[in-house]
């Protein structure tokens, strides 16, 4: 069921996105070579619960951390572990937190240091997609424009469209109604609605857009031919003239 949010919601969710955002923030100048991803996720769920929040994915059907932290080949899901980061890496860290009852979500991917022209174009292509696909939300429009969107940009710059995850709606459970594909048809799909909380991410490839769940943990989704992979992710809600990102400043 798709919900449409009241005012004292939206507000709600625009304070959730925001400890999402600041997490990030707090998050970045700790991003170089040779931290392990499992000392992000510390810092970053320490950081969530000293902002009077919860972290969404802790527990979420049985996931172990705080945040979601997917390394170069890992498209998503990357569960943080002992690896240290090295130069030239880039590394996707998904954040959900809980205010209130009220959940944001966010992603995005950052160079380790200095890292090749392939992975900066993909870096920045990928964040362009995402705002591709904000950009084409309008109230009465439907889902289908968003992952119209977002493909064709993607598919423009060569890069493969991973269809097996998808975006979603956002408000008291992380993970709602729509389903928000990063592919699709112009008019096709629900209607947009002002009012809906959506959480837009494209994920996309350098190589093919092929994925597969890593058998000794069940939750890392690695490209098939382990070629990298990017993630950015805002959750907006939908206005009168566009959407407002509430992951954003
Ligand atoms: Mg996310
Ligand atoms: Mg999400």
């Amino acid at each position: 069921m798709i919900t449409i949010k009241s005012e004292r919601e939206i507000e709600l969710l625009r304070q959730a996105g925001k400890i999402v955002y600041e997490t990030h923030k707090y998050l970045r100048p700790y991003i170089k070579e040779g931290v392990t991803t499992k000392e992000l996720d510390q810092l970053g769920e320490a950081f969530i619960k000293s902002q009077g929040a919860t972290p969404s994915f802790k527990g979420y059907e049985g996931f172990p951390c705080a945040l979601c932290i997917s390394v170069n080949e890992e498209v998503v899901h990357g569960i943080p572990n002992d690896y240290r980061l090295k130069n030239g890496d880039i590394v996707s860290i998904d954040i959900g937190a809980c205010y209130k009852g009220y959940h944001g979500d966010s992603a995005w991917t950052y160079p380790v240091g200095k890292i090749s022209k392939e992975y900066q174009d993909l870096l920045e292509n990928t964040e362009k997609a995402l705002y591709e696909g904000l950009k084409a939300i309008h109230k009465d429009g439907h889902i289908g424009d968003i992952g119209e969107a977002v493909e064709s940009y993607a598919l423009k710059h060569h890069l493969g469209v991973v269809k097996e995850l998808v975006g979603h709606g956002v408000g008291t459970s992380v993970h709602e109604d729509p389903d928000v594909p990063n592919y699709g048809k112009r008019g096709t799909g629900p209607r947009l609605r002002k009012g809906m909380v959506i959480a837009v991410e494209p994920m996309l490839t350098l190589g093919s857009p092929a994925v597969y769940v890593d058998s000794d943990n069940d939750w890392t989704v690695i490209t098939e031919d382990n070629q990298a992979s990017a993630h950015f992710e805002h959750t907006v809600v939908i206005t009168d003239d566009g959407c407002e990102i509430l992951t954003g400043e």
